[in-house]
């Protein structure tokens, strides 16, 4: 029997998403997310596509990643899909961040084990979760592939002029400060799919991504290759996001410590947790902020509206960046939802052969489609991400070689 099934695990600190996928056809076997890992009452819930059968729910305490991924394998037997199955051909981890060294899926080896906890100190909330994931994994199924799947990797293809940032050179490398970029499953995804929409091979065709969740991130994507990205160092650079405030003079954090007298840890938090849209108007939910616009809140306008000014720059930059663009991607829960961000996002933008049709762009679907007027001298598209399913086709790519 030939080995076609990919675990794809999505390790977080308290959490562990995973999907079983079918690659003959990419199809779903199942779908589950564990919920508060260490703590008093954690939740496991799985979804088991392959027969039609109903989500199942787990609440009990679930001490550590090798706790939950146990209580995930019992739960993918009872569906008849165990991991000691002869069908699953490997484990596809996403990890956030392969630093300089990783430009591509990579087997898991020590070496590599080793070198991802060496760029901790660049991806400290993020790399020791997808470590344990990794490991835990490997001691239930020592004998399987474990491939590892970098957020950072398409990026790496960014020259040198938009990944340095203009610090002394010494002390950016001494400290491997650079431009690294996350989402970057997401934009490879997503450029791949937008060249295929238009009929094109990704080698012709030049692309704006934009991955619009509730953390977000624009790429140019020249012929397939990444060459720029808002994500920097880390995710906090770019665009306004739900709770992370993007671009903004570094002297603001030096004022906070000097005259606002806070520690670095609080404006870590400000800047990531409490700014944003969040920050500007209390809400991060784009629906929400949508409904109190409609009710004539000023405050909702005024974060729609910031929201929309950085947007609009970074379109404008990576057009200039590119030269000749293609077409333009919506992408994640807010590019793929929200018909008004998209129609505010291009307007005014005719100039540069942008526009949206409403008929077009109010269609709701899960399929990739266009919602430029036709003739358009610029596509502009809608084209739902599908993270796990890259890292599963990446990772089964890796194996089958
Ligand atoms: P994450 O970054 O957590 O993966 P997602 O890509 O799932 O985020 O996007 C989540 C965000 O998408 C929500 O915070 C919300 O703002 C937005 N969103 C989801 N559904 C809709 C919708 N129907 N209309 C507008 N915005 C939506």
């Amino acid at each position: 029997m030939t080995a076609t099934r990919v675990l794809v695990l999505n390790s977080g600190s308290s959490s562990v998403k995973y999907q079983l996928l079918d690659m003959r056809d990419s199809s779903r076997l199942a779908v589950g997310l564990v919920e508060r890992i260490g703590e008093e009452s954690s939740r496991l819930k799985h979804t088991p596509l392959n027969d039609g059968g109903a989500s199942r729910e787990r609440t009990e305490s679930i001490a550590d990643h090798a706790a939950a991924l146990q209580a995930v394998a019992e739960e993918l037997a009872k569906d008849g899909l165990g991991l000691d199955s002869p069908e699953l051909a490997a484990i596809g981890h996403r990890v956030v961040h392969g630093g300089q060294s990783f430009t591509e899926p990579t087997v898991v080896n020590d070496a590599v084990l080793a070198e991802i906890e060496r760029l901790i100190p660049v991806a400290p909330l993020h790399n020791p979760a997808n470590l344990t994931g990794i490991r835990t994994a490997r001691a239930l199924r020592p004998d399987l592939p474990q491939v590892a799947v970098f957020d950072t990797a398409f990026h790496t293809t960014m020259p040198e002029s938009a990944a340095r940032y203009a610090i002394d050179v010494e002390t950016a490398d001494t400290h491997r400060i650079r431009r690294y970029g996350f989402h970057g499953t997401s934009h490879a995804y997503v450029s791949r799919a937008t060249a295929e929409l238009l009929g094109r091979s990704p080698e012709d065709v030049n692309v704006i991504v934009l991955h619009l969740g509730n953390g977000a991130s624009a790429s140019a994507v020249r012929g397939g290759e990444c060459v720029d990205t808002s994500m920097g160092l880390t995710p906090l650079e770019g665009l306004v996001m739900g709770t992370r405030s993007g671009d903004m003079d570094p002297a603001v954090i030096f004022h906070l410590m000097r005259v606002g007298g806070m520690s670095t840890d609080e404006i870590d938090t400000l800047l990531n947790k409490k700014s944003g849209l969040i920050g500007l108007c209390g809400d991060n939910d784009m629906r929400e902020i949508r409904r109190r616009i409609d009710e004539g809140d000023e405050r909702a306008k005024l974060a729609f509206d910031i929201y929309i000014h950085r947007l609009k720059k970074y379109i404008g930059a990576y057009y200039a960046v590119l030269g000749r663009v293609d077409a333009i991607a919506f992408t994640a829960g807010v590019g793929e939802n929200s018909a008004p961000v998209r129609k505010a996002a291009v307007a005014g933008l005719e100039q540069l052969g942008l526009a949206v049709d409403d008929e077009l762009n109010a269609v709701r679907s899960d399929e990739p489609r266009l919602i430029s007027p036709a003739g358009a001298r610029v596509a502009v598209a809608v084209v739902p991400t599908d993270e796990e399913l890259e890292i599963a086709t990446q990772t089964y790519a890796l194996v089958e070689a």
